[in-house]
């Protein structure tokens, strides 16, 4: 099959690595995992996931609708704030719903009955790299943060969520900082049936101490007598993905310039909100230095730059690697761009193009 650049490629084989050590992970922890489906919900590789992982979290009623719909098994509700109509609904769909706050709980326990009820903690401590991210920065609205107020909403919940974590390869950091909150809330887990740990754990990177991490986590469920969850996004489809690109021209000014049809802004906006260097395939070594820019107009659309072995040259595929997560569901039509593809590479080898897009998905973007 011919592709036309640009396309964002999955690959099932890759992503079934990951899940696979998810599903060790889940064998001796005797955790849950939901998908988070913030970070990722190209829906059409749920049919593999769903064979691994227990369900999906979500952080809208959309996303919870999309979970009910297109993952199934545990449907987990989230969100920051739900207005009336959100809670009205979104009782079709989820199995559990979590409030971010006691007044929401307070507000709306009485219209979720039948639900599992849960409650964000903030436990002030956390690991980001980035303040953005840092769900207890200053001022955080991310959870209650007075741990006694929590007791005296004890009998409206079976269960607490903690998402502490941004980006954590760091096991021993992960290690402490779970020693710190079973002090700091065992009184309070002992009371509760489930704990979700949330997500930002990059447990499934080559070299991560899975094992220790399982037992560590088996542990912390035992100790407490509490089912654990963990809401992994980025960690379930880390390096399953590619954007697919073209060079359309090479341009200089002071160094040389290579610009693909594809742009960050629109189809990898994370790379300019965190300020990070995409990762390209067959890029770091070599005399041949290029910096790949995307075609929008924006001054700093710029994926990086990189030494290759060889030239670039017009028509040159050039292969943005680890493009799955914060991508394809922050994509947009800034400058009116062409759309990248989805293309899924199944366990079969067969690719797939599961979505095209086209100047009617443009115009019907803003008005109808
Ligand atoms: C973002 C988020 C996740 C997923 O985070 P990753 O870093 O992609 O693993 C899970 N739970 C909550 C509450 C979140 O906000």
């Amino acid at each position: 099959m011919k592709l036309s650049t640009p396309y964002y490629l999955i690959d099932e084989k890759k992503l079934l690595k990951n899940l696979k050590r998810i599903e060790y992970f889940k064998k001796i922890s005797g955790a849950k995992v939901l998908l988070a489906l913030k970070c990722f919900s190209t829906w059409s590789v749920f049919g593999l996931m769903r064979k691994y992982l227990d369900g999906t979290t979500s952080s809208s009623l959309y996303e919870t609708r999309l979970g009910y719909e297109k993952f199934g098994k545990e449907t987990q509700a989230y969100c920051v704030a739900y207005s009336l109509t959100d809670i009205q609904e979104i009782k079709q769909y989820a199995d559990k719903i979590i409030f971010n706050s006691i007044s929401q709980l307070k507000r709306f326990y009485t219209k979720v009955k039948g639900l599992k009820i849960g409650l964000r903690i903030n436990p002030k401590i956390s690991y980001s790299h980035y303040d953005l991210a840092d769900p207890a920065r200053r001022y955080s609205r991310l959870g209650v943060v007075d741990k006694n107020s929590v007791y005296e909403v004890l009998p409206l919940i079976s269960g607490v969520m903690l998402h502490f974590n941004c980006e954590n390869a760091e096991f021993d950091v992960l290690c402490s900082m779970l020693d710190k909150i079973s002090l700091e809330y065992s009184d309070l887990f002992k009371h509760l049936d489930w704990v979700s740990l949330g997500g930002g754990i990059y447990f499934t990177k080559d070299g991560y101490p899975l094992k220790d991490f399982a037992y560590r986590i088996k542990q912390f469920a035992e100790e407490f007598n509490v089912q654990v969850y963990l809401e992994p996004g980025e960690s379930v489809i880390t390096e399953t993905t590619e954007l697919v690109t073209t060079v359309l021209d090479i341009v200089h000014n002071e160094i040389d310039i290579a610009i693909v049809d594809a742009s960050t802004e629109p189809h990898m906006l994370d790379l300019l909100i965190y300020r990070t260097q995409a990762k390209i395939k067959n890029a770091g070594k070599g005399k041949y230095k290029y910096m790949i820019a995307g075609r929008s107009c924006l001054a700093g659309d710029v994926f990086g730059v990189y030494n290759f072995p060889k030239p670039l040259k017009v028509g040159d595929v050039v292969h943005i690697l680890d493009a799955g997560g914060y991508t394809m569901v922050k994509k947009n039509w800034f400058n009116g761009l062409q759309m990248p593809s989805i293309v899924v590479k199944r366990l079969s080898g067969k690719l797939e193009i599961v979505r095209e897009f086209e100047y009617k998905d443009f115009v019907e973007n803003l008005s109808r």
